[in-house]
């Protein structure tokens, strides 16, 4: 059985985060038999944003990232990596990443070691039970060290309704090879099956989640903070999304990256078997946190089998991009990262090619100034109006 453990941590204050996830470490177990002196260990963060500071909640907070470091240097001996690849494909964009984040005073005072996996060497990965993907390369640092730590923040996502443990580990893969994976996924349904082909080959040897301050609504990126006041660990990163998504009121099968990893038997997604220590999961829900907008599609998924749902999500109630012109900066971050090619600014002003919009969401990821409307179809919009009436989500 999987133990997940959840330790409450109100604020930032590094001595408290420090105090939280050691009791996590404590409570999961046997973490000195997996982690000995000397050994390399990476931890794999959540650097969406090369623009928004920790006080947005888009990144891991850096007290996390200080205090993971502390415990692993001071406690277990190691030596420390610090990587990621952030959401954009604009050239030294991860590295700024690494400083908006303070990593790099991080690295500085305690020797830890930045790893920018757009420049790290790269490894070809194969997955031969992939359903979407099936060849991919990853940063060589994920798999060269000996213990990958996984540190996602809990948000939520416009695309995948939730991100967390599985999800954090798509990062592995640098700059374009994400875009890549989008063109071959090019619907919400069939990217949460792509995601999970990646998760299956690199999954991490323990997930420690930052949930201290979360984002809700309209997430990755255009959401806003909300508090829930925790650290969650656990060994089997399924089982932790599985609580930790339950924690902010979704059904985690109604969650497709969640159902699909636990229908792979990567971890378990059945909450009656996952052993959930420290905090009662009931003494720590926030049920009233808002989901994105696109989350109609889980509300109508409790109504409808899923194989009708897919055909009528995947024909009509895929979100195309526009852009909101009075919050639009015209930075054009976003038609640089656009995989589709589907964005432009022939007179200055961002317009986007509907026909050629996938709906991945990576132009929403990269813009800082929350100037990206997902434009929801006819059933989409129908679906959002009866859970928004009938009160069963609090939906953006
Ligand atoms: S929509 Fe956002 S990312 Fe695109 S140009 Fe405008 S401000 Fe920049
Ligand atoms: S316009 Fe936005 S949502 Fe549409 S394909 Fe481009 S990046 Fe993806």
């Amino acid at each position: 059985m999987s133990t997940v453990a959840i330790s409450r941590c109100n604020d930032y204050e590094l001595e408290k985060v420090n105090i939280a996830i050691k009791r996590c470490l404590s409570l999961i177990g046997n973490v000195e038999n997996l982690i000995k002196p000397g050994m390399k260990v990476l931890l794999k963060l959540n650097l969406l944003s090369a623009g928004l500071g920790p006080e947005k909640a888009v990144n891991t907070h850096p007290s996390v990232i200080r205090a993971l470091v502390d415990i692993l240097q001071n406690d277990y001996e190691c030596k420390v990596y610090i990587g990621d690849s952030c959401g954009s494909l604009r050239i030294g964009s991860t590295y700024q990443a690494f400083r908006i984040t303070q990593i790099d005073k991080i690295a500085e005072e305690t020797g830890a070691i930045i790893v920018n996996f757009d420049k790290d060497e790269t490894i070809d990965i194969i997955n031969d039970n992939a359903t979407i993907v099936k060849n991919f390369k990853i940063a060589k640092t994920v798999k060269s060290v000996d213990v990958v730590v996984s540190v996602p923040k809990l948000k939520t996502h416009g695309l995948t309704r939730y991100t967390g443990a599985i999800k954090n580990m798509f990062g592995s893969i640098p700059a374009n090879g994400k875009k890549n994976v989008h063109l071959m996924a090019p619907k919400a349904r069939l990217m949460a099956q792509a995601l999970v082909d990646v998760f299956e080959m690199v999954q991490p040897h323990i997930t420690i989640m930052d949930a201290i301050i979360g984002m809700e609504g309209n997430g990755p990126n255009a959401g806003d903070p909300r508090k829930v006041g925790l650290v969650i660990a656990s060994y089997d990163g399924v089982a932790l999304d599985t609580v930790a998504s339950t924690i902010i009121g979704y059904d985690p099968m109604a969650v497709p990256i969640i159902r699909y990893a636990y229908e792979r038997e990567l971890g378990t997604a059945d909450i009656r078997n996952i052993n959930i220590v420290g905090e009662e999961i009931n003494k720590v829900s926030v049920l009233d946190f808002k989901k994105p907008s696109s989350s109609a599609q889980d509300f109508a998924s409790k109504y409808i089998p899923n194989f009708l749902l897919a055909k009528m999500f995947d024909s009509s109630c895929t979100s195309v991009s526009s852009v909101y012109e009075p919050n639009c900066t015209r930075c054009y971050e976003c038609i640089k990262n656009c995989p589709a090619k589907a964005m432009s600014a022939p007179n200055g002003r961002v317009i986007v090619d509907e026909d050629k919009c996938i709906g991945c969401f990576c132009c929403d990821e990269v813009c800082n100034y929350k100037a990206i409307v997902m434009k929801r179809s006819f059933m989409g919009r129908t679906f959002l109006k009866m859970a928004q009436f009938l009160g069963v989500e609090r939906i953006q």
